[in-house]
């Protein structure tokens, strides 16, 4: 299994030079880190691509087009960017599914759009309230999931990385027990090694530093996608910790 793993999703926050701030933070700090990447705003990651030269923490978008190139104002390309320095890319994140109407079918373009463009996707799944309460949850992850291994393959998914994200706990303060996000990340986990393969399985949703420690106690919790608590270096870095003792 490949080493723990945190990521932060900046989202739409700051400008250029708080985000080279929170990176300078985040690259000074001298503890054992796990592997980490950052996701921030498209317009500032020239900068934190530069700050972090000089650390082993990745960067990565939070969005990509689907197209390689072409006539699609307002579209960056997996290529560009790859180009500027990021490693990693987010894909089928709830906001996007919820703000810019991204159904599955999309996201599983954007994610063979990732791969070509030698980015490594990291693909967002989970349910609504509704769908929980309704037991579902399970059953839309498969979809969601299915929806890419029909695009790409079963293999290409596993050289991803899933992160389960509720939605219900994306933003909300609520986070999901160890043991719902056990449930889930147990399932994805086994329905993957039927074939064999095996893939990074990151929780998200509320994590903070009093939640961190439980959650990543749970055997198919690799690691966690982190919203708020990423935009505070010593927030972000607590988890970190938390991480490593745990893992
Ligand atoms: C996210 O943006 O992926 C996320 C999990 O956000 P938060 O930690 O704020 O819930």
């Amino acid at each position: 299994m490949a080493k723990p793993l945190l990521a932060g999703n900046w989202k739409m926050h700051g400008t250029a030079s708080s985000a080279a701030k929170l990176a300078g933070e985040l690259a000074d700090y001298s503890a054992e880190k796990p592997d980490m990447i950052v996701f921030p705003p498209y317009i500032c990651i020239p900068g934190v691509v530069s700050v972090l030269s000089r650390s082993n923490i990745a960067v990565g978008a939070q969005n990509l087009s689907h197209f390689s190139e072409g006539a699609y104002t307002g579209e960056i390309s997996g290529q560009m960017l790859a180009d500027i320095g990021c490693s990693h890319v987010l894909v089928g994140h709830s906001e996007r599914r919820t703000h810019n109407a991204e159904h599955s079918e999309l996201v599983a373009k954007k994610f063979a759009a990732a791969q070509q463009s030698g980015l490594v996707p990291i693909l967002c799944v989970g349910e609504t309230l509704q769908q929980r309460q309704d037991k579902l949850q399970l059953q839309v992850i498969k979809t969601q999931i299915a929806t890419v291994i029909n695009v790409v393959g079963l293999a290409s998914v596993c050289k991803a990385i899933i992160a389960y994200e509720p939605v219900w706990a994306v933003g909300t303060g609520e986070t999901a027990t160890p043991q719902q996000a056990q449930q889930v990340h147990g399932f994805i986990r086994a329905e993957l090694g039927e074939q064999g393969l095996d893939t990074q399985l990151l929780y998200g949703g509320s994590i903070n530093a009093k939640n961190a420690a439980d959650l990543f106690t749970q055997p198919d919790i690799d690691g966690g996608l982190v919203g708020g608590a990423s935009l505070e270096a010593k927030h972000f870095m607590n988890i970190a910790q938390q991480i490593n003792e745990q893992k």
